[in-house]
């Protein structure tokens, strides 16, 4: 069965889906996006994504034709049509159609795009094993020009950060700020483990304020872990006790290997394997019910 895509209201057989040539989120990048994820039936953290949703188009002075609850409503909608319990789910929100100058006066009316699909999961060997990351030459955006706390349609530093990964032959690429301190991942957060210590960069040093990376620092709290943000240089990576990523695709993923420095003993660390299970068991049994509890 080919899955059905809500826009602005309507459902579309993927093949169908289709927006302007004129929207400038193609033309201009100009729009925002979220990727949340359902589990067994309930959509996990769902409050959290709709909120980052507006807040992104917020600081974009982007208006979005529906409300809150409209906006939840119709996710519900397209998880129930493609009778999806588990699934990926992809929300854009672009200016809309204008002309071909930039001005977003020009685009009268931003249009809601909602796809719902299966997920795709990264190799369990990345789990098992862990990943092998370099830090790359391409610097995470500048606050002041476009802030990556801003989930925007515009993710052209993350793509050439992405390709350098690509070259060095790795899954992921670690960003450093301007200042040269860590700041994120592609399309992830970090964090690294040190004695007690649960340490991730303040997302005012460039990184995105991911959901998973919350609810991360929540369940390591639990732990008995003391979660603190701070700056983080490379050093800080190399010597770490373990270090993983956060990102509502990958959940929790241990890294073992930066820049050809094993980080401990190279494989992945214990807190790291009990924040992955306790992370599991919660996003199974936690979230907004698409079908009635
Ligand atoms: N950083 C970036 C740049 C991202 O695109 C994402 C989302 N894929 C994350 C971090 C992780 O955020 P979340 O946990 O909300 O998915």
């Amino acid at each position: 069965m080919s899955i059905e895509v809500y826009i602005d209201g309507d459902f579309y057989p993927k093949e169908e889906a289709k927006i302007s040539v004129f929207d400038h989120g193609l033309l201009y990048g100009d729009g925002v996006f979220e990727g949340t994820r359902a589990y067994n039936g309930r959509i996990f953290e769902f409050d959290a994504h709709i909120d980052r949703l507006y807040d992104s188009a917020k600081v974009l002075a982007l208006t979005i034709s529906l409300n809150k609850e409209e906006m939840k409503e119709a996710h519900l909608q397209t998880l129930r049509r493609n009778e999806l319990h588990d699934a990926y789910i992809r929300t854009v929100v672009t200016r809309g159609a204008g002309d071909l100058g930039l001005d977003p006066k020009k685009c009268p009316q931003s249009s809601v795009i909602i796809i719902a699909d299966r997920i795709i999961l990264y190799p369990p060997e990345f789990y098992e094993k862990g990943l092998r990351l370099v830090t790359v030459p391409t610097r995470r955006n500048l606050a002041e020009a476009v802030n990556p706390m801003i989930k925007s349609l515009n993710y052209l530093n993350n793509v050439l950060a992405k390709m350098e990964a690509n070259l060095a032959g790795v899954p992921e690429a670690i960003m450093l700020n301007q200042e040269g301190y860590v700041a994120e991942c592609t399309g992830d957060n970090i964090f690294i483990v040190k004695g007690d210590n649960l340490i991730t960069p303040a997302t005012a040093y460039g990184a995105l304020r991911g959901i998973t990376r919350n609810v991360t620092m929540e369940l390591a709290a639990e732990l008995g872990l003391t979660v603190r943000e701070a700056l983080l240089t490379r050093y800080d990576l190399y010597v770490a006790d373990e270090c993983f990523l956060t990102g509502t695709a990958a959940e929790i993923i241990p890294v073992v290997e930066i820049d050809g420095r094993k980080i401990a003993s190279g494989t992945p660390g214990v807190y790291t394997h009990r924040l992955e299970k306790r992370f599991r068991q919660k996003a199974q049994e936690e979230g907004a019910p698409i079908y009635g509890d």
